[in-house]
């Protein structure tokens, strides 16, 4: 039916508040990132292509994503739509997508780059449920904190690299959702709990509206 795209810098927190959009809005979760992640532990030829481009920090062409993300449209708990996490970044994938799925809602979380460095250098994950921590602004609980990982393409490095592609390639479509009027901007410079109270009261405020 109709999905809604969490759209930001890498670290912006758009995983962090997936769970609680998707509980609130009823829509499952789908991470373009999470999505290529699994495909390369897997070995897969998509896998093997999309490697070095996040490790280089750059984009996967756009042909090898919106391939991905059509087939996922077509799986049975896509049909009341989906909760779409880093994807689109190109006005491309923005156009593919409209021609096969409505977009009622796209929340921007905006974040100054200068927190966005220390926010991902200090990312870990728990390999057991997925759960996102920071070293710093969200510890990990005692049980977890000897098994979290961090990611290898979180370094700072990387981290620039991305946030130049994200300036190029992603935040023009800023504006192209904005035309669209779908676009709704949160500020989240501010704690994990401050953006996540402030994203439910945008979708509340949707009321009867389809999100
Ligand atoms: P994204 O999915 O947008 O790349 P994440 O949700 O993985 O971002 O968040 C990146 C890092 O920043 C994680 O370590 C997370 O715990 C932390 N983080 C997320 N939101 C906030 C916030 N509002 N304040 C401080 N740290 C945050
Ligand atoms: P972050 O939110 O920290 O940038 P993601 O997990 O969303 O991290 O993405 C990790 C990497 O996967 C990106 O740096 C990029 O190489 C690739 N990627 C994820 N989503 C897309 C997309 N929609 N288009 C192109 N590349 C993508």
């Amino acid at each position: 039916m109709t999905s809604i795209v969490l759209f930001g810098p890498p670290g912006a927190g758009k995983g962090t508040q997936a769970a609680r959009i998707s509980s609130l809005t009823g829509k499952p979760q789908v991470s373009t990132g999470d999505m290529l992640r699994a495909a390369v532990a897997s070995g897969s030829d998509l896998g093997s292509e999309a490697k070095g481009y996040m490790d280089a920090g750059l984009l996967v062409p756009d042909g090898v994503i919106i391939g991905l993300i059509s087939q996922r449209l077509r799986e049975p708990d896509a049909e009341s739509g989906l909760l779409l996490d880093g994807y689109p970044r190109t006005i491309a994938q923005a156009e593919a997508l409209s021609e096969v799925e409505d977009v009622s809602m796209v929340i921007s979380i905006e974040v100054p780059d200068e927190a966005i460095i220390e926010r991902i250098v200090g990312r870990r994950m728990d390999p057991h449920d997925g759960t996102i921590y920071h070293i710093r602004f969200n510890p990990p609980p005692t049980e977890a904190a000897s098994r979290v990982v961090q990611r290898e393409d979180d370094n700072e490095e990387t981290v620039r690299n991305r946030l130049s592609a994200y300036h190029e390639q992603t935040a023009p479509l800023a504006d192209w959702y904005q035309d669209r009027g779908v676009l709704v901007r949160i500020d989240g410079d501010r704690t994990i709990g401050e953006v996540g109270d402030a994203i439910g009261s945008a979708i509340a405020s949707m009321g009867s509206r389809d999100v």
